[in-house]
């Protein structure tokens, strides 16, 4: 392949990326600030304390944030769709699939 080609791909590659980046944030179940909040209070948790494979450092900071029940499970279970079904999980395949997609 030519060079304009491959800058052709990586152009098209990129759109499609942001496009799916695009898809991802209108799922978001809280806004990003919010989540920011989150994921930084069960990742600091985690730190302190390990994972008990469980998510009770998730549970923990939800109630700080005082979320409502709907807000909660929205958060959990997408949390669940992307791989964070403990605090460790939690803290890292969905904030890495939070991280990746949010602007
Ligand atoms: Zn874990």
């Amino acid at each position: 392949m030519d060079k304009a080609g491959k800058s052709e791909r990586k152009a098209k590659l990129k759109a499609w990326r942001d496009g799916e980046h695009e898809k991802a944030r209108a799922l978001f179940p809280l806004e990003s600030s919010r989540l920011q909040h989150f994921f930084d209070g069960v990742e600091a948790l985690r730190a302190e304390q390990g994972c008990f494979h469980d998510i009770r450092h998730s549970m923990q900071v939800i109630d700080a944030m005082q979320l409502s029940g709907a807000e909660a499970n929205a958060l959990l279970d997408w949390c669940n769709d992307h791989g964070g079904f403990c605090d460790c999980e939690i803290a890292g395949n969905a904030f890495l699939y939070w991280r990746d997609a949010r602007v």
